[in-house]
């Protein structure tokens, strides 16, 4: 007999922003199959899911992957449920309703590393501000380039835990991170993203540093925000040919700028203002690298006779994945109809 540990992860109902909640169950002798892993609950009324009175809230494993740094155990991603078994209104996941992995996402993940002690990214000295941007974006070099040791040892952790992550980079604010994420079908590329979260998380309590997914957490100044560009297709684009159908699919966005902005991550106007190579939450557009639009056709697609995939660029670093491609998946989908 042996003793697995099991991390069941799942996201509060925490308003405007879910966070990350998880606790550990003890099995025997796991099989390391999806279909193997138990139901399993929690108290509901610690974390805004439930009233006191009837606090149970249910966990249904959906995604697993081994964990790459705790011995014998596994990262178990879950959906919150009633006690009668349907999905918990803070269950964004249960509200795709497109899964057969046509669509492919790969969400580019911006996020800052924080200092709890000075409350400001690391790279920022405690009274004042480091220099102006410019030098941190792709850099190398104690002066520019702040927390790479929890960086990397990130990497290697979803890596080893089977993420599809596609690369990495420093970003153009001091402190500031990418990484990103490929996966077919819309579940699966928001449990990717949250696994990668939550390992991001662990791995800076080691560290003493926190991470920082606010989409402007340095305010008005001169400082970029956080985003995380969300790059699809479905076989419409993917095998397109023409620039009528990337113009058609762009255009079913403009009448649901609300619907879209609405799941793209508290305080997004505090971002989206046109500056920051943003586009303005008040407006809507589209062009072919056009860092500066809502929508962005990347330059490969008509080079390629008009074939690939689009960039939304609206999301933020605090949006929930699970809530972006759904509502994505439904605008796409409403140009076949
Ligand atoms: P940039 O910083 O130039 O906007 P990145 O290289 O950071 O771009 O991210 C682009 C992302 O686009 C990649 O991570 C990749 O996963 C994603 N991508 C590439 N091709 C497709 C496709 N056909 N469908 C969906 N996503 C794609
Ligand atoms: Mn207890
Ligand atoms: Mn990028
Ligand atoms: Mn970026
Ligand atoms: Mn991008």
């Amino acid at each position: 007999m042996s003793l697995v540990k099991l991390e069941y992860i799942w996201l509060d109902g925490y308003k405007p922003t879910q966070s990350l909640r998880s606790k550990t169950k003890i099995e025997k002798d796991f099989s390391g199959k999806l279909e193997d892993l138990p139901m399993w609950s929690f108290d509901g009324s610690s974390t805004e899911q439930a009233p006191g009175g009837s606090s149970d809230c249910l966990l249904k494993p959906v995604f697993v992957v081994k964990d790459p740094q705790r011995k014998n155990a596994f990262l178990v991603m879950c959906e919150v449920l009633n006690a009668d078994g349907t999905p918990h209104p803070s269950n964004g996941r249960a509200t795709i309703d497109d899964d057969d992995n046509d669509f492919w996402f790969g969400f580019e993940q911006e996020y800052f590393l924080w200092d709890p002690a000075t409350n400001k990214p690391l790279g920022f000295p405690s009274g004042g501000y480091p220099a102006p941007q410019g030098p941190y974006y792709c850099s190398v070099g104690a002066n520019n380039a702040f927390g790479r040791e929890i960086v990397e040892e990130h990497l290697d952790a979803i890596i080893e835990a089977g993420l599809n992550v596609e690369g990495i980079n420093a970003e153009v604010a001091a402190g500031q991170w990418e990484f990103q994420i490929f996966s077919k079908g819309a579940k699966e590329a928001g449990d990717q993203i949250w696994v990668a979260r939550y390992l991001l998380e662990r791995i800076g309590e080691k560290y003493g540093v926190a991470v920082n997914w606010h989409c402007k957490p340095l305010g008005a100044l001169d400082w970029n925000g956080s985003g995380m560009h969300a790059n699809f297709s479905n076989s419409l684009l993917r095998d397109a040919g023409s620039k009528e159908i990337f113009d058609k699919v762009c255009e079913a966005f403009r009448p649901v700028v609300k619907e879209h902005i609405d799941v793209y991550g508290a305080d997004n106007d505090k971002r989206l203002t046109g500056k920051h190579e943003t586009a303005s939450i008040h407006d809507f557009s589209y062009g072919v690298s056009d860092r500066g639009a809502s929508i962005r056709i990347p330059v490969m697609v008509p080079a390629k006779g008009w074939r690939g995939y689009l960039e939304d660029r609206r999301p933020n670093s605090a949006a929930d994945p699970y809530k972006v491609a759904a509502r994505i998946i439904k605008t796409v989908k409403s140009v076949e109809a």
